[in-house]
C-alpha cells in the first residue's frame, strides 16, 4: 500500500506540473546531489528563430541553402526544424519533396532531395566525421548553428537563436541554496552552452555531446559519488534518463523519453523540478 502522505503528495504534484510515474522516483528525488539539464525546451523556451544563413558555394544563394534544409526539416519535429520551416514560410520559398528521410538521432537529419543526398547536422557531427569547413569560413558559435551538407560536403550553415526561460535562473539559484549542483548537457556548441551556463550560474557544462556520450556523462558523475537526476526530452536522451538515479522527461518531448523516465515534467518548467525535490524532502520527513 502507498502511505497516505505519499499518495497525497503524488496527487498534489500532478497539479504542480509533475507526473510521477513511479513512487521510487519520487522517493529518490530528495537524495539528488546533482541535476543534469538538457538545454533546449527546459532551460530555454525551445523556440528557435533563424538569425543568419551562409552559403559556402558561389552557385548557391542563401535561399537555396534554406530550401534544401527545409525539405528535410518538414519531416522533423525538433525545435530547430520548426524554426527553419517558419523562416522558409516567411520568405515564401517552396519546399521540395524528399525521399529516404532519416533522423540521425541527436545529430541531425538526412534525405534525398532532387537527386542529391542532403544532411542538416550539428557541429558535433562534423567533428566526429572530420569534415572541414572551407578555409575562409569560421563557424560562428555565438548562436546555435546547423550545417547543410551535400554528399558529406558542407555547403552552408544556418544560425538560430533561442531564449532562456524566465524561470530558469531562479530554479538554478534555489538548487544552489540546497547544495544541489546543476550541470548543462547539450548537443549544441561550446559557446552557446557556456553562455547559457554562465547566465544561469550553473556549476558546469558539457557541449557537443553526442547521444551515447550523454549516458557516459551520467555514469561518470555517479562514479564520483553524485546522486544524479537528469531532464531530457529526446529519443537520444532515453538511455541517459534510464541510467540517472532519477530520470525526468520533459512533457513536450518524445514518448520514449516519457516511458523511460520515472517523472514527467508536464509544463517543461525547471522550477517544477526544484519543487519536486523540496517536496520529496518534506514528504519523507513527515513519515519519520
Ligand atoms: P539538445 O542536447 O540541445 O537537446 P539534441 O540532442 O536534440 O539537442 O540535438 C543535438 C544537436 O543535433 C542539435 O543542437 C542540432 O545541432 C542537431 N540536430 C538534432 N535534430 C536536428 C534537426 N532536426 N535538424 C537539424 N539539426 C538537428
Ligand atoms: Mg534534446
Amino acid at each position: 500500500a502507498v502511505p497516505l502522505v505519499v499518495a497525497k503528495s503524488t496527487a498534489q504534484s500532478a497539479k504542480n506540473g509533475l507526473l510521477i510515474k513511479n513512487r521510487t522516483a519520487f522517493e529518490n528525488a530528495r537524495k539528488i546531489t546533482t541535476l543534469v539539464f538538457d538545454k533546449t525546451g527546459t532551460l530555454t523556451v525551445g523556440k528557435f528563430e533563424v538569425s543568419k544563413v551562409v552559403s559556402y558555394q558561389s552557385d548557391l544563394n542563401e535561399h537555396a541553402i534554406l530550401r534544401f534544409a527545409s525539405a528535410l526539416e518538414q519531416n522533423s519535429e525538433h525545435p530547430i526544424a520548426t524554426g527553419i520551416i517558419q523562416k522558409v514560410k516567411d520568405l515564401q520559398i517552396d519546399i521540395p519533396k524528399t525521399q529516404n528521410f532519416n533522423a540521425i538521432t541527436g545529430k541531425g537529419v538526412e534525405a534525398d532531395v532532387e537527386g542529391k543526398h542532403i544532411k542538416v547536422v550539428s557541429p558535433g557531427y562534423l567533428k566526429e566525421n572530420k569534415l572541414d569547413l572551407p578555409s575562409e569560413q569560421e563557424s560562428d558559435e555565438s548562436s546555435t548553428v546547423v550545417f547543410v551538407l551535400i554528399d558529406e560536403v558542407p555547403i552552408g550553415h544556418i544560425a538560430l537563436a533561442d531564449i532562456i526561460r524566465p524561470e530558469s535562473a531562479d530554479a538554478i539559484r534555489k538548487l544552489q541554496d540546497h547544495d544541489i549542483k546543476s550541470i548543462l548537457l547539450t548537443g549544441d556548441n561550446n559557446k552557446v552552452a557556456a553562455s547559457v551556463a554562465e547566465k544561469l550560474g550553473m556549476n558546469s557544462f558539457f557541449a557537443e555531446v553526442l547521444p551515447h556520450q550523454k549516458l557516459e556523462k551520467i555514469k561518470e558523475l555517479q562514479t564520483r559519488g553524485e546522486y544524479v537526476a537528469m531532464t531530457g526530452d529526446g529519443v537520444n536522451d532515453a538511455p541517459a534518463l534510464a541510467q540517472a538515479d532519477v530520470g525526468i522527461a520533459v512533457g513536450s518531448g518524445s514518448d520514449i523519453a516519457a516511458e523511460t523516465a520515472g517523472i514527467v515534467l508536464v509544463n517543461s518548467n525547471p522550477k517544477d523540478v526544484v519543487n519536486l525535490i523540496l517536496f520529496g524532502k518534506a514528504t519523507y520527513r513527515k513519515m519519520i
